[in-house]
């Protein structure tokens, strides 16, 4: 997944390499980038049967798709290739070159049936902005089954909380997206949760004056220009808030502060471009760091 994973896991020594295996697997499964993962075969085949996990994550993906109205979406993908973000072979494509991928992108362009994933000519997946919360979901799976009392896993900045600490409340830093200090903000929790964030701040290359990051409007095809410099999204799933903090990245405040009102699933933080940070009701009494506005349910 192209990142950085630390497992820390209470009371045993076999089991964080139980949980990389199921890393390793689920790299080898999802990769966009890998010539031999079951995305590639997908991407290149046009069609796959697989159920766990391609067809599975795909459900859950369009659910979140049509829930955040469109800005999180599996299909960017041939707009992410444009602009180089697999390979690091950055590129500003022409409004030509967007346009000519456009056509491929959309969630029509992609038919479920059952555990049968078909795409239509052109149109390609990548399961980028979802894949580490998926695998944060296996690996509390496999906590579960092996009786583990409490563990801190890091995929690649997904954090997932699971169980009781020994001595004390997990706390999870928010790192500072204009990277003044290391982070702004500390979350006190108890017990287990997924915290992630999604920044601009994590993969951007800059040509000139401009910069230009990971994470795309599926509308323009163009670097998402919220306002927002960074989302953390807490709720129970790893899928759940990897998918949803993309998608508020794309979305903004005022989107994203209107979804939260309609949903009882997740709470949230996000830090603007001019500096403000804005807290979901649920996380104030949690939360101690920068100064902050709340938004209430
Ligand atoms: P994340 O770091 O979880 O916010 O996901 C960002 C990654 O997801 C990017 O590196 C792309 O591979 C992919 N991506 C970018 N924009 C979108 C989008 N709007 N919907 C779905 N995936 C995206
Ligand atoms: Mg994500």
């Amino acid at each position: 997944m192209d990142t950085y994973m630390t497992l820390r896991v209470y009371g045993t020594d076999t089991v964080p390499d139980t949980l990389s295996q199921e890393l390793f697997r689920l790299d080898r499964q999802l990769s966009a980038t890998r010539p031999d993962s079951l995305l590639t075969q997908l991407n290149e085949g046009g069609s796959l049967t697989c159920e766990e996990p391609i067809a599975a994550l795909l459900r859950e993906s369009l659910g979140l798709s049509a829930r955040t109205d469109g800005a999180l979406d599996p299909s960017v993908y041939p707009a992410v290739q444009l602009w180089g973000f697999p390979t690091d072979e950055f590129h500003v494509p022409t409004q030509a070159e967007l346009d000519a991928v456009k056509p491929y992108i959309g969630t029509d362009h992609i038919h479920l049936d059952g555990s049968t994933v078909r795409l239509d000519e052109g149109t390609r997946l990548d399961f980028g902005a979802v894949a580490k919360g998926y695998a944060a979901r296996r690996c509390v799976a496999l906590l579960e089954q092996a009786g583990v009392s409490a563990a801190l896993l890091s995929l690649g900045g997904n954090i997932q909380t699971y169980g009781s600490k020994p001595d004390g409340d997990w706390c999870i830093g928010i790192t500072d997206p204009m990277g003044q200090s290391d982070c702004f903000a500390t979350l006190h929790l108890q017990g287990s949760h997924a915290i992630v964030t999604s920044g601009s701040y994590q993969r951007s290359f800059t040509v000139g004056t401009e910069t230009y990051h990971h994470i795309l409007d599926p509308e323009t095809c163009r670097s998402a220009d919220s306002g927002l410099l960074s989302v953390t999204v807490v709720c129970a799933d790893g899928l759940l808030a990897d998918g949803l903090s993309t998608a508020l990245f794309v979305m903004g405040l005022e989107r994203a502060a209107k979804l939260y009102q309609e949903s009882c699933d997740f709470e949230a933080v996000f830090y603007l471009e001019d500096g403000t940070v804005y807290l979901t009701q649920g996380l104030t009494e949690v939360y101690s760091g920068r100064e902050y506005e709340v938004i209430a349910r």
